[in-house]
């Protein structure tokens, strides 16, 4: 949500503080003269949304009452573009369907294509996605047909935004470029420092840091040159923010600081707000409750009085997850029920996802596990709606770099769902118990795929950052390695690749750790790593799956070349020396072997627990042997 409103935040309003558009306009004696002024209201250093609204209404009545068509059109535009700076998208679409048909009856070039790129953003801001691409070519060729560089860039700029808006990152940094090109041509320095900033925004979608702290420097060094204050606290804004989601909080608490500070200046109190609430997004992540809440107080008002239920219901959200990280149960609930109009007046996927996790939070604390659980389910089906929905979004982008995220997304998904699928089995077991483990386990998922899908960047680098390794015998873990043989399911499942499993499990382990202490036990389990490392090629892997029990991934690799495998794990196996036994040590292992079969396997966790049945076959028969 934050980005759609910095694009737009730098997009339109280029200063907030307007001198020309007070609400008592001087009379115009001709229709030129009236554009002048609109023209001068709209290129001006000064744009505040909030005059220019109520100063363009006067203008359009008074070119009504004159028969003046054009002024009358460029007002009504400037005042729709107003209502695009301030998201009242309501009434902006309401406008544009109203003068539309008169703009393409007085054909204006310029009307007609400012008109085209405020289009470019109702229909993102109405969800109509589908739409967008098909919009561009239009555009294009107005382009081509000006002269003007400043409207070149002014084009430019619109379409790069939208491809921004709509993830098409490899189309916006292009398409911005040239803008760039066309305002440096123009020599509008400010407007060259907002099409840098909008650069630095998709590089850091894209997970390019360095190169968005770079582009944000020198948009910086520009808005400095051209005395833009406003300009500059929203690009502090956006470098502070994309500190923030790459996880790098020092210099994103500087960089919010600093835009504060410029905010306060000006009084551009929506700015500070927006800067706070930034802030308290970093506490809460860092679990600074109080401080969280100290500005959360601080922004809510501001966007309650401007009417920003948009952000506002994100505030309300993160005050929940400060009072129920601070165990404040009871405010939490009053939160929950406050934010429950949101969730009414049609909001988003992403937003009910995180009311909910709300809701699971208070009732695990309460002890409640089947609301616990429902709510969890509800999100498990919201989860896939927005996964599906990023894959739709995918399959028109073509990114690379987005494939990997949603092949990430996809792999949590799936894995999840095996592990889930296993806790099933044990579900006679133990019923209670299984809520429990599924409740933290989905919560802490779905925490990490929400905040993925609703902060777009921000949990990349986590992800990538989160242990994979495991502690003892530094072999990949559990995690670690089913993520990697979920990779080769998929691949297997698409492919004619072979993939065969297999579960190894020490023999006797307990009797070892019996009979000469833990430490030991935990050497031969190094020692195992160590001799699986060096024993195995390198296109099959391993990692610790459990205690003393392993799981081998071998792609490209028959029932039988895995009985080698076994063979030749084993001879090296034995002739390891471990610290604290003899040289021959003597310990043995079992294992089973399982191959992926089209036809059967639904998911991966199937040909693993085929794999354990033959590993319990193999116990079963005297140990120290393989079944296939
Ligand atoms: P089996 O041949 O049937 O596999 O017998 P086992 O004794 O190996 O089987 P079991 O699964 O009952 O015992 C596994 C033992 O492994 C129990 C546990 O104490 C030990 N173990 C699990 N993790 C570790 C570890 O990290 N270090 C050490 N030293 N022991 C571990
Ligand atoms: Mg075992
Ligand atoms: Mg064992």
């Amino acid at each position: 949500m934050r980005i759609f409103k910095n694009v737009l935040v730098s997009l339109t309003m280029l200063l907030f503080a307007c001198h020309l558009a007070h609400a008592n306009i001087q009379e115009f004696s001709t229709e030129s003269e009236a554009l002048t002024y609109i023209e001068q209201l709209r290129n001006g250093n000064s744009f505040d949304p909030i005059n220019v609204v109520e100063t363009a209404t006067l203008l359009l009545q008074d070119s009504q009452i004159n028969n003046w068509d054009i002024a009358y059109l460029y007002a009504s535009n400037l005042k729709l573009e107003a209502f695009l700076a301030q998201e009242n998208i309501g009434k902006a679409e309401e406008l544009y369907k109203q003068i539309s048909p008169l703009a393409k009856k007085i054909d204006d070039p310029l009307i007609n294509i400012r008109l085209m790129m405020s289009e470019l953003y109702i229909e993102f801001a109405t969800g109509n996605i589908e739409k967008i691409p098909s919009l561009y070519a239009p555009l294009l060729s107005k382009a081509e047909e000006t002269e003007d560089a400043a409207t070149k860039g002014e084009i430019y700029q619109a379409i790069g935004l939208s491809q921004n808006n709509t993830l098409d990152l490899g189309g916006a940094v292009k398409t911005l470029k040239i803008a760039y090109e066309q305002f440096e041509k123009a020599g509008d320095i400010n407007a060259q420092s907002e099409v840098l900033s909008s650069l630095a925004n998709a590089f850091a979608e894209m997970g390019d840091l360095n190169l968005a702290v770079n582009y944000f420097r020198t948009s910086l060094e520009l808005v400095e040159q051209g005395g833009d204050l406003f300009g500059k606290s929203v690009i502090l804004y956006n470098l502070a923010n994309a500190y923030a989601e790459f996880g790098e909080y020092e210099p994103a608490e500087r960089y919010f600081v600093d835009a504060i500070a410029i905010s306060k200046e000006i009084g551009d109190t929506i700015g500070v707000a927006w800067a706070e609430f930034g802030l308290a997004k970093i506490a809460v992540d860092k679990e600074n409750w109080t401080q969280a809440l100290d500005l959360l107080k601080e922004a809510k008002p501001v966007f309650e009085e401007a009417g920003d239920l948009d952000s506002l219901s994100y505030v309300m959200l993160s005050q929940g997850e400060a009072y129920i990280g601070s165990d404040n149960i009871a405010k939490t609930e009053e939160i929950i029920r406050q934010s429950e109009q949101f969730l009414l007046s049609g909001s988003s996927e992403s937003y009910r996802l995180s009311y909910n996790e709300l809701l699971i939070k208070v009732a695990e604390k309460k002890g409640d596990y089947k609301t616990a659980n429902e709510k969890l389910n509800e999100n498990f089906g919201l989860l896939r709606k927005l996964y599906e929905i990023e894959n739709s979004q995918q399959a028109q982008r073509h990114k690379v770099e987005f494939e990997t995220r949603i092949k990430e997304n996809q792999n949590q998904i799936l894995q999840k769902e095996n592990e889930v699928n296993q806790l099933k089995i044990k579900e006679q077991q133990s019923q209670q118990h299984m809520w429990i483990v599924i409740i933290v386990l989905g919560s802490a998922f779905l925490t990490i795929v929400i905040v993925l899908l609703i902060f777009q960047t921000k949990n990349r680098n986590r992800f990538k950052r989160m242990a994979l390794r495991d502690d003892l015998t530094n072999s990949p873990n559990r995690r670690a390695i089913l993520q990697f043989a979920q990779e080769r399911f998929l691949e297997a499942k698409h492919t004619d690749m072979t993939l065969t499993i297999a579960l190894i499990d020490l023999d006797f382990f307990k009797k070892l750790n019996d009979q000469y202490g833990h430490e030991l036990g935990d050497n031969v389990l190094k020692a195992f790593a160590d001799t699986c490392l060096n024993s195995l090629r390198k296109q099959n892997r391993f990692g610790r799956y459990g205690g003393e029990e392993w799981l081998l991934v071998m792609a490209n690799t028959s029932i039988t070349e895995a009985s080698l495998v076994f063979r030749r794990l084993r001879a090296d196996w034995n002739n390891k020396v471990i610290d604290g036994l003899p040289e021959k040590h003597g310990i043995s292992f079992s294992m089973g072997i399982a191959q992926f079969d089209k036809h059967t396997d639904q998911n991966l966790h199937a040909v693993i627990k085929r794999a354990d049945d033959k590993l319990y076959e193999a116990k079963n028969q005297g140990r120290d042997q393989v079944i296939t």
